[in-house]
């Protein structure tokens, strides 16, 4: 049996930030993963590439994280361009003075690989890699949690950054709401011959969306969603035939189109847990708000739970609080829950009615763009969105 503060299960990046965020504090944490300790230090290459809002990217420096990337690791997102199929009709989002970066993509494994460099120097965390946490117990002085070794450690409060389908959320009984648009996620970088001019272009299409997500050189991340049916004769292209489909989707809007990555494929389901905390329990990461990746908000959201959560535990050990206390966890729950619930909510809606080939569904989609671009105060707010201002 071992004692500690906080055991965090998971150590995505969410958990890392969590961990990260609690470097300078005098408490014992123990950070426990399924994976390896290698896949954790050296993450692969997963076709994601996380657009970071401006919010986020001073948090990762604030962490100590950001300042880990190589140049090339990071590019900057100029602005952002929405278009609704053949209309030549373009909705633009910048920057609200026209003169910073809405934000930066940064790919996936990076933003886990760095994370992971800072935490691997903290003195107060325990790694303990390659080993699928559960819950043995929790009651009203402490939580216990058990490996697969049949060790158990114990602590004051478990966080869950466990992934969306959480089985440690599960375990305590807590249910999510949860949508399955039935679609699939393709992503993978391409090489093209026109410039990108650090625009993401997202575009909703007959049965199709695509996002062009710029990357640096001429190089983007093409991001395309289809019911899960055509994706599967998708798959079954070959890697130049594949690049030549870019090309027709595109319009070849980005000219001729080489494949410079394997290609990634995820199932689309959003979750949001009915609670995001329990007595000595929280939910963080994906396991309290999974979003559907179309706004680009699920990683930003995650690091921002981790700082709300982070702040808590902090402000509790400094008055010598219990750290599991329900209050602290409360205002977590609360000030999260109403930082994301309207994004989750209006993210859901435009996923959904961007996959509606209804004429009815049509013509409302033309009209929105529109009629987002005629009302300043509905743009501003995704503006704000993008720059991570909401959050
Ligand atoms: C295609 C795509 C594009 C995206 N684009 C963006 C974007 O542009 N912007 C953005 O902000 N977000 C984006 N996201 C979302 C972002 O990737 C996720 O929100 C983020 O990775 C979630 O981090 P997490 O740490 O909560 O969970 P995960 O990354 O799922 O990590 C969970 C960790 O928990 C571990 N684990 C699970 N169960 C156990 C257990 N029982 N014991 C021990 N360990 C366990 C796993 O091994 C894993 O390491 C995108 C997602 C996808 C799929």
């Amino acid at each position: 049996m071992r004692d500690y503060d906080l055991i965090i299960v998971g150590a995505g990046p969410a958990g890392l930030s969590l961990a990260a965020r609690l470097a300078q504090a005098p408490l014992r944490i123990a950070l426990i993963d399924k994976e390896p300790r290698q896949n954790l230090a050296s993450p692969s290459y997963d076709g994601r590439e996380i657009a970071l809002t401006r919010a986020s990217i001073e948090r990762l420096r604030t962490l100590g994280a950001g300042q880990r990337l190589a140049p090339d690791e990071s590019a900057p997102l100029r602005r952002a361009e929405v278009l609704d199929g053949a209309s030549p009709y373009v909705l633009p989002f910048t920057d609200r003075r026209g003169d910073e970066p809405l934000g930066a993509l940064v790919p996936n494994a990076a933003i886990r690989r760095i994370l992971f460099e800072s935490v691997i120097e903290q003195d107060n965390c325990d790694l303990f890699a390659g080993q699928a946490a559960s819950i043995e117990s929790i009651d009203e002085n402490s939580a216990k949690v058990r490996l697969p070794d049949g060790s158990q450690l114990t602590g004051k409060l478990i966080v869950a950054a466990d992934t969306r389908f959480s089985a440690l959320r599960k375990s305590q009984g807590i249910g999510a709401r949860m949508v399955d648009f039935g679609r699939t996620m393709l992503v993978c970088r391409v090489r093209h011959a026109r410039p990108h001019d650090g625009i993401a272009t997202e575009w909703f299409d007959r049965g199709q969306t695509i996002a062009m997500l710029p990357l640096s050189g001429n190089q983007s991340s093409f991001v395309l969603t289809l019911d899960a049916h055509e994706m599967a004769a998708v798959r079954a292209l070959t890697d130049d035939a594949f690049a030549r489909q870019v090309e027709r989707r595109t319009k070849k809007r980005w000219g001729d189109i080489a494949l410079a990555s394997a290609r990634y494929y995820y199932p689309l389901v959003a979750v949001y847990a009915d609670r995001f905390v329990a007595p000595r329990f929280a939910l963080l990461g994906d396991a309290a708000v999974g979003m559907h990746p179309v706004t680009a908000h699920g990683f930003n959201f995650g690091l921002r739970g981790a700082f709300a959560l982070g702040n808590e535990i902090l402000s509790a050990q400094r008055q010598s609080r219990d750290i599991g206390a329900p209050q602290g966890l409360r205002r977590y729950e609360q000030g999260h829950r109403r930082a994301t619930l309207p994004l989750f909510a209006a993210t859901n809606a435009i996923a959904k009615l961007y996959s509606d080939e209804r004429p009815l569904a049509r013509l409302a989609r033309g009209a929105g763009l529109r009629l987002m671009n005629a009302t300043p105060g509905a743009r501003r707010l995704v503006e704000a969105s993008l720059s991570g201002a909401h959050a």
